[in-house]
């Protein structure tokens, strides 16, 4: 209920205008209608004696200086009964009037109507009536809110005598009527009446709408307030008794306690709401607090405890009530509160009234006003301007509550955006680091490809002899183990031969070494057009010595094939620049079915000496032997 500075003032000023309208309306209405009262209503001459006496009669031989004159309809409260002689002016014969009492709660009440003669003698009882609100509305001589009671005169003068007993405060608004100007006045009490109500009706309805839309509980707290101070109204003019509770007696003598109790409850609970007391005023808050159970307890022991002791501690907490709620209203309205500055505004007009109703009832000030509808006027204004506060709060409390939404979507929205960047910014970047792994990955690949093809053509060149082309001596042991297993497995003899060139140190010697390399070449190409197996192996095996291995050959294969070898390079000596260079070969050769581990080691070394045999005994030749 803060920040309420945020209301136009301007579209305030107007309601209060138009508030301020109705209010002077409603009180031109009563200035009318009490105008009418005095001028229509026979003019009374009261007074009142103070006695336990049942009788009317030995009342009116009292002395009358032991009467006091009834100057105001208010006796105060008081337990003993009051006798009240009233003496209307003239009065035409033989006519209908009606007197009125327009105060709904005396609780006894016997009525005495004699006929005077022309000196002020009694000439006969003309009526006698008891009512109060100890007996049910059906026994009032006219069923009426107001206590009526009919009188056909007989003389030109009368006396009324009443005998009233209440535990309230002892009212006495007595009128005589002629029974036309009745009906005129009634018929104005009425609308006024009707005006009150339907005013207070549509209030409340208005409100408990709003409540059931806005659920904003201050709307049926209003709503409450505005029902209960209606009731107390119609139970002062005895309007609840007539239509809501005829016959319930008991009801009626704890009515105006009670819907005291629930007026001053909520209004309490209003106003702490409203003026948000317990953030602006917590003293105020506190006492409120604490009056607010009293009167909830007060309330509850109006079942049981009497009337005048009840009424009396109403009247004493709402001496309490009132400033309270007063000092802090004002307090607020002083610091710029706007909601506060009507809520002063709706406790002035109730205190205003207030206040000029104490004046008249001292003497001080003569009222143009009857002193109920004065009230009345008083708690429509009121009214008002408390429901005008409620409606500046509530759209405070609106605004404030829509700027927080507001606030909140605003917040959520950037907390998305904020989520959603953060989101995209991870997916960038898996993408990114993706692809860089994958990049990467490819490189590697590549890059183990080409090792691995070029770890392949290394082994490759590191397998074959650069100046024949055939493969070298690291392969040939390799390769000769692994055809030695075969062998084995196969069980198939393995052929080795070693082949040596003959005096080739001469060769170097007499043609030079470049000549030297040409005759290797030369060789082994002879060597390479013999030997065409897929299987078969010829290696360099060191200088100008040669290896042939032959898988699956046996001796004589391998010596037919080795003599041709012979006799090719015999026959076809190697060219270079123009000169023919002779070349022989001598052979060794051995084959076997390996069988055990190291025997190819054997099947070498048997090779090799039959190699040196053929060269010891005269070269050129082929020396075949098995192993
Ligand atoms: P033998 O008939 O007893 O085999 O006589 P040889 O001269 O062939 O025997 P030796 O093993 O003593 O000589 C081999 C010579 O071969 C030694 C070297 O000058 C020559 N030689 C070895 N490797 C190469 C080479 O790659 N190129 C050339 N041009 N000559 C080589
Ligand atoms: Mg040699
Ligand atoms: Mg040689």
């Amino acid at each position: 209920m803060q920040g309420n500075q945020v209301i136009p003032t301007d579209r305030s000023y107007w309601i209060v205008a138009l508030v301020s309208l109705f209010v002077f309306a409603l009180l031109a209405l009563t200035v009318s209608l009490t105008s009418t009262i005095e001028e229509k209503s026979i003019s009374l001459e009261s007074s009142f004696v103070v006695s336990e006496e049942l009788e009317p009669l030995s009342i009116i031989n009292i002395h009358e200086s032991r009467f006091s004159p009834l100057v105001k309809d208010n006796l105060g409260l008081s337990d003993a009964p009051h006798w009240v002689r009233i003496s209307p002016g003239q009065v035409a014969e033989k006519e209908q009037y009606i007197f009125e009492l327009n105060y709904g709660l005396l609780d006894q009440l016997d009525i005495w109507v004699y006929a005077l003669d022309e000196n002020g003698r009694i000439i006969e009882e003309i009526a006698t009536y008891t009512a109060g609100d100890k007996k049910a509305f059906v026994y009032r001589p006219i069923q009426h809110e107001q206590f009526l009671f009919p009188i056909i005169t007989t003389t030109n003068q009368l006396l009324i005598l009443l005998r009233v007993e209440s535990e309230g405060p002892i009212k006495v608004p007595a009128r005589l009527w002629e029974k036309g100007d009745f009906i005129e006045y009634s018929g104005s009490h009425k609308l006024f009446m009707g005006l009150f109500f339907g005013y207070m009706i549509a209030m409340a309805l208005s409100n408990l709408f709003i409540y059931a839309t806005t659920r904003n509980l201050t709307f049926a707290v209003y709503t409450g307030y505005v029902t209960s101070l209606a009731m107390v109204t119609a139970t002062l003019h005895g309007i609840g008794f007539r239509y809501l509770w005829s016959n319930n007696i008991w009801f009626q003598e704890r009515a105006i306690t009670l819907f005291a109790c629930f007026t001053l409850i909520l209004i309490i609970i209003f106003s702490a709401q409203v003026l948000d007391l317990k953030n602006t005023s917590k003293r105020a808050n506190k006492i409120l607090n604490a009056v607010k159970y009293i009167f909830i307890i007060l309330a509850i022991l109006s079942f049981f405890l009497p009337y005048s002791i009840l009424l009396k501690s109403i009247l004493i907490m709402i001496a309490v009530t009132t400033p309270v709620i007063l000092i802090a209203s004002l307090n607020l309205a002083f610091k710029g509160n706007l909601i506060a500055r009507y809520f002063s505004g709706a406790w002035a007009a109730l205190l205003i009234s207030g206040i000029a109703l104490t004046l008249e009832n001292l003497g001080l000030y003569e009222l143009p006003i009857d002193a109920s509808y004065l009230l009345m006027v008083g708690a429509i204004a009121e009214t008002l301007l408390l429901a005008l506060a409620l409606a500046i709060s509530f759209s405070s409390q609106y605004k404030q509550a829509e700027t927080a939404r507001a606030l909140a979507v605003e917040n959520e929205r950037k907390a998305m955006a904020a989520k959603d960047e953060l989101l995209q910014l991870q997916m960038q970047t898996k993408e990114a680091l993706e692809y860089s792994v994958e990049e990467r990955t490819l490189e590697l690949e590549i890059a183990l490809r080409e090792l691995s093809e070029a770890n392949r053509e290394l082994e490759r060149l590191s397998a074959i002899d650069p100046l024949t082309g055939l493969m070298n001596r690291r392969y040939f042991d390799k390769r000769l183990l692994a055809e030695s297993r075969r062998s084995r497995r196969e069980k198939r003899p393995l052929a080795l031969a070693m082949l040596d060139i003959d005096h080739f140190k001469k060769i170097n010697d007499n043609f030079g070494h470049i000549a030297g390399d040409a005759c290797l070449k030369h060789f082994a190409s002879i060597l390479q057009n013999h030997i065409k197996r897929p299987s078969d192996v010829i290696c360099r095996y060191g200088g100008e010595e040669f290896v042939a291995i032959l898988p699956a050959t046996d001796l004589e294969g391998a010596q037919t094939l080795m003599e041709k070898v012979r006799k090719a390079l015999e026959q076809s000596p190697a060219e270079f620049e123009n000169q023919s260079i002779k070349m022989t070969v001598s052979i060794g050769l051995s084959a076997k079915e390996i069988a055990g581990d190291k025997e190819q080691e054997a099947l070498l070394d048997k090779a090799d000496r039959l190699l040196y045999e053929a060269k010891e005994s005269g070269r050129n030749k082929v020396i075949a032997q098995a192993l």
